[in-house]
């Protein structure tokens, strides 16, 4: 199902042009319009889903692979060192458009540095405690 007021529905389906790098039945990637990096691209399914719980299983096998193809392309034609795959779910997470998509950016040895966080500390008890609670609900 597609929703006529996403602008990922509208993007994917054509209805708004975009820079299209690849296109298949079920997905379309386009570049980024506010690209972290030179090549930033979007990998949009051409279906509605607002996030990775809601993607349907099939859609979602399909990304990983999507975006190592997009990636390796991106190291040949644009000379990249390597590319981050980053998807965010919700707002908290930085979600912006509610619509399902993975963001492949390339990295470059100059370039500026993205995607890190700075690391805190747990106690061994601490982590069984997180992990105990996290178990219960899945
Ligand atoms: P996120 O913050 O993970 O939801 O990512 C949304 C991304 O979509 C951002 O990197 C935006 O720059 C990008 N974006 C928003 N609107 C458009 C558009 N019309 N075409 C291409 N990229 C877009
Ligand atoms: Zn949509």
């Amino acid at each position: 199902m597609t929703d006529d007021n996403c602008i990922f529905c509208r993007i994917a389906g054509g209805t708004i042009p975009s820079a299209t790098l690849y296109e298949d039945e079920q997905f379309r990637v386009i570049l980024d319009l506010g690209p972290a990096s030179r090549g930033h691209a979007l990998i949009l399914p051409k279906e509605h889903f607002e996030d990775v719980c809601q993607l349907d299983e099939g859609i979602a096998a399909k990304v990983l692979p999507l975006g190592a193809k997009i990636g390796a392309a991106m190291k040949k034609a644009l000379g990249c060192a390597g590319f981050n795959l980053v998807q965010n779910n919700g707002k908290a997470a930085g979600q912006t458009v509610s619509h399902f998509h993975m963001h492949v950016i390339p990295r470059y040895e100059d370039g500026p540095s993205m995607v890190s966080w700075i690391p805190g500390e747990i106690t061994s008890e601490e982590l069984e405690e997180v992990a105990e609670t996290i178990k219960k609900s899945l």
